[in-house]
């Protein structure tokens, strides 16, 4: 039998279950309501509205869907793996050897008459506006395409109608930060700024970079004809299919390693002789060491990381691929701390904003609260780190320094910075190597952008979605 309890209530009696079910719907009023965190994806995609916008104007909306879209990965051949086996199976694919292709692609007559042999660097050097326009025209229909399908209008690429929350209006004057302003003078008190604002302006001045005329000279070299040993397979502009899982082969190794296609050009930078000795100063996890390790030998190869769980990496992806694994110098230090000068050639492929991971993936993202004060390093960081790799480098030799970062302050912003360094501060000597032959080369498979001041930029579209990818070559004379 079921028991119900009848209790007095004012003139009417109420059963205890209804007095127990009004209790549930009553509403409890809260005066102080929690906003709910932003995620650290959109305060990255929020940043980069407020600083690439102005500097990548109308190309800004297609590289911003690109970076909220699927990555393309090339195929990297492992030589030391049965590479013919490979070589054949991805070319029946349907994928190409991007690096025949670029073979046979002149280098642009145009780009070598309007650029002078050696020249005193006095502002930016254009390629010609007609490949930006191919690229550009190109890459506008596949973004409008993109924008007239429905799954695409509701999503966060939809930025034909969405309002870009930040302008530059928003943003503190850098100019009004006086740097000149005398500290020993007293200044009345005249604004105390919250610490958001205090915030707001450290991430205007680590964002902002201004060009100056800066005293390096910049040397065109005669294009080197590429290197045959790397076998790197893409499938063609348009086409976004996916590569298979790499697999052991007969030799019990890898055949080839997916990555980045963009991520090859600074290691087609540094030239790599059989007899160099180079220096990876940020190895980890390895691709770049990989596609080295293709051109020289794990006998003058040293492998660098600060972090001991990536170097962890490192070392296993180099078991399933490399034989001579053992015979590779690995360090642990601070790249910043390195100064002996050992090394023919130094690839300094620095930690930066990593535009797509953070656009991407909440975890491990740097525009975390927590971690703003790392992020805000940065820009020291890298050029700590490439004037630690160049004073690695012998005289003679040569440095490249590389990001995946958008950000021109992380990118000219950090060799310039670099150059002044070393021209004020120590007696080393430098020169700027011009790397637009690599962007004529290798114009059917990048975009680049033209106006970079120091190096090459690969920027992400639709059509061929690799990079971003910033290489800049310094060669060292004296
Ligand atoms: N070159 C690698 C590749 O191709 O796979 C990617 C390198 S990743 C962009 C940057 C690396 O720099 C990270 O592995 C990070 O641990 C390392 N790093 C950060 N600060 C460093 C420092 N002060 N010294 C040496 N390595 C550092």
């Amino acid at each position: 039998m079921m028991f119900q309890s009848v209790l007095p209530c004012g003139r009417f009696h109420l059963r205890a279950s209804t007095l127990l079910e009004l209790k549930r719907f009553r509403y409890k009023k809260k005066w102080a309501t929690k906003l709910k965190e932003k995620a650290h994806t959109s305060l990255a995609l929020e940043h980069f509205d407020t600083f690439y916008k102005p500097m990548y104007g109308e190309m800004w909306p297609s590289i911003r869907v690109a970076l909220l879209s699927q990555q393309k990965y090339c195929a990297l051949v492992n030589n030391y793996s049965d590479h013919e086996k490979s070589c054949s199976s991805l070319a029946g694919l349907g994928a190409r050897n991007i690096i025949n292709t670029a073979h046979h692609t002149g280098v642009n007559k145009l780009s070598q008459t309007n650029k002078p042999e050696t020249d005193e660097f006095q502002g930016s050097w254009r390629e010609p506006v007609l490949e930006d326009e191919h690229w550009n025209l190109q890459d506008r229909d596949a973004t409008k395409a993109i924008f007239e399908t429905s799954s695409f209008q509701t999503s966060e690429c939809d930025i034909s109608s969405r309002e870009l929350k930040h302008t530059e209006d928003d943003l503190i004057d850098p100019l009004s930060l006086n740097p000149d302003t005398n500290l020993s003078e007293f200044m009345p008190v005249d604004k105390v700024y919250s610490e958001k604002e205090v915030l707001k302006m450290a991430e205007v001045q680590q964002s902002m970079f201004e060009p100056r005329d800066i005293q390096v000279s910049t040397v065109t070299p005669t294009p080197t004809a590429l290197p045959q040993e790397l076998r790197v397979y893409a499938f063609n502009k348009g086409d976004v299919s996916a590569f298979p899982a790499p697999k052991l082969d007969s030799t019990n190794l890898m055949g080839y390693y997916l990555l980045d296609a963009s991520s090859i050009l600074p290691v087609i930078a540094l030239d790599l002789q059989s007899h160099d000795s180079v220096l990876d100063l940020c190895a980890a996890p390895g691709g770049k060491t990989l596609a080295m390790l293709q051109l020289v030998s794990a006998d003058y190869m040293t492998c660098n990381d600060a972090s001991a769980a990536r170097l962890r990496r490192l070392k296993d992806m180099l078991r399933w691929y490399y034989p001579h694994h053992a015979n590779i110098d690995m360090l642990q230090r601070d790249g910043r701390q390195m100064q002996d000068s050992l090394y023919s050639k130094v690839l300094v492929d620095a930690p930066c904003n990593t535009d797509r991971h953070v656009v991407l993936e909440d975890k491990n993202n740097l525009f975390k609260h927590t971690r703003v004060s790392e992020r805000l390093e940065l820009p020291r960081r890298q050029k700590d780190l490439l004037i630690a790799g160049i004073k690695c480098c012998k005289p003679g030799g040569s440095v490249v320094y590389s990001t995946c970062t958008l950000s021109p302050a992380q990118n000219d912003g950090v060799i310039q910075s670099v150059v002044e360094e070393i021209w004020q501060q120590t007696d080393i000597d430098i020169v700027i190597q011009d790397l637009s032959w690599i962007a004529s080369k290798f114009r059917n498979t990048f975009r680049f952008y033209s106006n970079c001041r120091h190096g090459q930029l690969v920027l992400p579209c639709l059509t061929a979605n690799f990079g971003p990818m910033y290489f800049s070559k310094i060669m060292r004379i004296k």
